[in-house]
């Protein structure tokens, strides 16, 4: 029998019980025969009171100094299940990323894992041990600790699968799997039994916060099968696999809301050539990360250009327009911390037509105005006003039939 990857998210390992729990079914796999990698996140909301303290201090915080701190969430789980394990008898290995050999680069708080040396791992796993690994954290060649930005220890543990050439990869989280739209705001959606790696891929990228969108990539790439299922139950749960001819027959699998964007709109830029470059450029060199691009001509030879950024980005990003504007002569930078991102996705989008018109639809029932409108082979996303995103998304959801009661 084959190497496992388990990962076990925040609730999973909220409090003793919990952590036993996880240990119990770690322990499980090892007696089926399984060689174990465990990747644990920090007990429940560890990391975010860790993010709120450091906001007590600073409301700067340096990011080196974020990671050094949030990291060690992750350290205190990973300690405990281990010595869960020891008490039922078995034995087990705590280890940070560094200690794994986990290499990122040094973009500190979204570091991106550049290799991963597993003699280490393997060595423990051959002595008979279940090895815990920390997720969501890393180190760069110099030694300095990395995180892999919020929801990473999902990253984790699907890099190690991939590493380590596990059979399969589970997460276990506090939903029985992934759903055609989060639970909490569409209580109406349905648990899937199969999801392609890229629907996931672009739900997650789309604000699906069920898995973090860098592990599918981790997991498309290395065909790692991936079981997203509930701690709580042994029922089975979602598996992400490959794209299926038969995946095609509907058009829109899940559907999904980011509502931690702000859009930053440069107007009256002068609409000549190398502009759009200057200001890309500028953006990109600061780090953040630019989601869509909208460029409206204006008269006069001078357009508006909008971008949306993460609101985490949003500062940042709001001293860089206002820095361009001045460059290169701009008539003003308008800013908007109150959007948000509604999406439908599905492979057979490629096949079905009259897709978008169908969510448009929706939203105009629903007297939601779109803002803006961006496309993929497999997605279609809106731009609309953040407090109607909720409202939104149930009314596309229904609009699709993805509603539980639809299921015939
Ligand atoms: P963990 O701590 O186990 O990593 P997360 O909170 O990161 O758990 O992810 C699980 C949560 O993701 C669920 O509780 C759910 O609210 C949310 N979620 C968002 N979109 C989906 C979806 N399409 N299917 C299932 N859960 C989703
Ligand atoms: N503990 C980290 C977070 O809360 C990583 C994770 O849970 O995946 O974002
Ligand atoms: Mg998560």
């Amino acid at each position: 029998m084959g190497l496992v990857v388990q990962k076990f998210g925040g609730t999973s390992v909220a409090d003793a019980e919990r952590i036993t729990a996880a240990a119990r079914r770690a322990i499980r796999a090892k007696l089926a025969g399984h060689q174990v990698v465990v990747v644990v996140s920090a007990m429940g909301h560890t990391t975010d009171e860790l993010v709120n303290l450091a906001y007590q201090i600073t409301e700067n915080p340096p990011k080196r100094e974020m990671d050094m701190l949030l990291s060690t969430g992750e350290q205190i789980s990973i300690a405990l299940v281990a010595m869960a394990i020891h008490k039922i008898g078995h034995d087990a290995i705590s280890m940070t990323g560094g200690q794994v050999g986990l290499y990122t680069d040094s973009a500190h708080t979204k570091a991106r894992i550049k290799q991963i040396n597993a003699e280490r791992i393997f060595k423990h796993l051959k002595a008979g041990r279940i090895v815990i690994v920390a997720g969501f954290q890393g180190v760069t060649e110099e030694g300095d600790i990395t995180t892999l930005g919020r929801g990473g220890s999902d990253t984790t543990a699907v890099a190690l699968a991939a590493a380590l050439q596990a059979e399969r990869c589970e997460i276990y989280t506090d939903v029985n799997g992934i759903y055609t739209a989060d639970p909490r705001i569409v209580p109406k959606a349905r648990k899937l039994d199969r999801i392609s790696y890229d629907e996931i891929l672009e739900l997650a990228s789309l604000g699906a916060g069920v898995m973090h969108s860098r592990s599918i990539e981790f997991g498309k790439k290395y065909r790692v099968p991936i079981h997203v299922r509930s701690s709580l139950t042994d029922e089975p749960g979602t598996m992400i696999c490959e794209e299926t001819t038969d995946m095609e027959d509907i058009a829109v699998r899940g559907a999904t809301v980011n509502k931690n964007l702000a859009r930053l709109t440069l107007m009256g830029v002068p609409d000549r050539r190398g502009v759009a470059a200057r200001i890309f450029q500028a953006v990109a060199e600061g780090n953040v990360v630019v989601d869509d691009i909208i460029q409206n001509p204006l008269p006069d030879n001078r357009a508006n250009i909008s971008f949306t950024v993460a609101l985490s980005d949003f500062n940042e990003a709001k001293a860089i327009a206002d820095n361009l504007n001045q460059e290169i002569g701009g008539l003003g930078v308008v800013y908007d911390d109150q959007v948000a991102k509604v999406s439908v996705v599905g492979v057979g989008m490629r096949s079905h037509t009259g897709v978008a018109a169908k969510m448009f639809q929706a939203l105009a029932e629903a007297k939601v105005n779109i803002q803006n409108i961006s496309t993929s082979e497999i997605k279609i996303s809106c731009i609309v006003a953040r407090d109607e995103a909720d409202d939104a998304l149930r009314r596309i959801h229904s609009a699709f039939a993805l509603d539980a009661e639809d299921e015939a």
